[in-house]
């Protein structure tokens, strides 16, 4: 029968030259995957409910400054900053599952090219940080050669600036960064930090001799939580100060000599007793501070 005889055939082609085909479509397949995955690891990694770190800050910084309210820039991706993609995503008309990938970066980068200028980061490179980097040198922060790389110097003088400013301490150059880089720079003795030791202590309660250590809010301070908000939910940066709270209740508000007014708002594994650990705005101040005996006033 000719059914028959096709099926044999049939049986015949599959058993032969298709299966050569298909594992020569398998191998080409494998290759490209490859290639794929390769491209992958250079692209920005997805990001997503639970990710934590610089690229979520930035992205935090990105969408409050598109009126996409994500809360506190902690670089942790949480219930606010998936609200915040949610609604971003709705408003572009783009698949609404609160992930970030390449379609909402797109999107997102669209609506940042229409709105305001770009948000830079350590790892970022091009004419815009080109830009940034002029800008900062010519207000007098050191962040090394023009070479439209942000390496860790970029990041630091970003800080400095942030600090003489008296905005948000975050090391990455958002609108209020850029905004901050428009008008003149306050100068160093304007600055509320750090007052010297022996400089006027304020009205106080109670005086404690402590051992201070200094952390910052970095992955490599905070592992595995790098990141975190303090115990008591305030962003970690400077003034926030990790105690026992059987020694110093949390909420307390303190003055620390050689680092300025405080509040006792994270509690540590290793911090008992008479140990303070003192939040630093970035990792270079906390290691430079190391550890040091200071007196701990007790504000009323
Ligand atoms: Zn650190």
């Amino acid at each position: 029968m000719a059914l028959s005889q096709a099926r044999k055939e049939l049986g015949f082609l599959l058993s032969k030259p298709i299966r050569r085909i298909l594992e020569i479509i398998v191998a080409v397949v494998l290759v490209l995957a490859i290639g794929i995955g390769v491209q992958a690891a250079s692209e920005p990694r997805n990001l997503y409910w639970g990710c934590r770190g610089d690229d979520v800050s930035a992205l935090q910084s990105q969408l409050n400054s598109l009126n996409f309210n994500c809360g506190n820039i902690d670089g942790i991706f949480g219930p606010k900053t998936h609200a915040a993609v949610l609604a971003l995503q709705k408003s572009c008309g783009i698949a609404v599952d609160g992930i970030v990938g390449p379609q909402t970066r797109n999107a997102i980068a669209g609506l940042l090219a229409k709105s305001s200028p770009p948000t830079l980061y350590q790892g970022c490179r091009g004419d815009e940080v080109a830009e940034l980097q002029k800008k900062l040198k010519a207000a007098g922060f050191n962040c090394g050669p023009v070479d439209g790389i942000f390496g860790p110097r970029t990041k630091a003088a970003v800080i400095a600036l942030q600090q003489a400013c008296g905005i948000k301490v975050d090391g990455i150059a958002g609108p209020q960064t850029w905004e901050a880089l428009s008008k003149p720079i306050p100068t160093a003795s304007a600055k509320p930090e750090t007052p010297s030791r022996g400089s006027s202590v304020p009205r106080y309660t109670k005086v404690m001799t402590m051992v201070a250590t200094a952390y910052c809010p970095c992955n490599q301070c905070n592992y595995p939580y790098g990141g975190k908000p303090s115990y008591i939910g305030l962003p970690l940066g400077h003034g926030i100060v990790a105690v026992d709270p059987n020694v110093i209740p949390l909420g307390t508000r303190l003055y620390i000599e050689g680092y300025g007014e405080a509040i006792a708002a994270d509690t540590g594994g290793a911090i008992k007793g008479n140990r303070i650990d003192l939040c630093f705005s970035d990792h270079q101040s906390a290691l430079k501070f190391g550890i040091q005996n200071v007196k701990v006033y007790v504000l009323p």
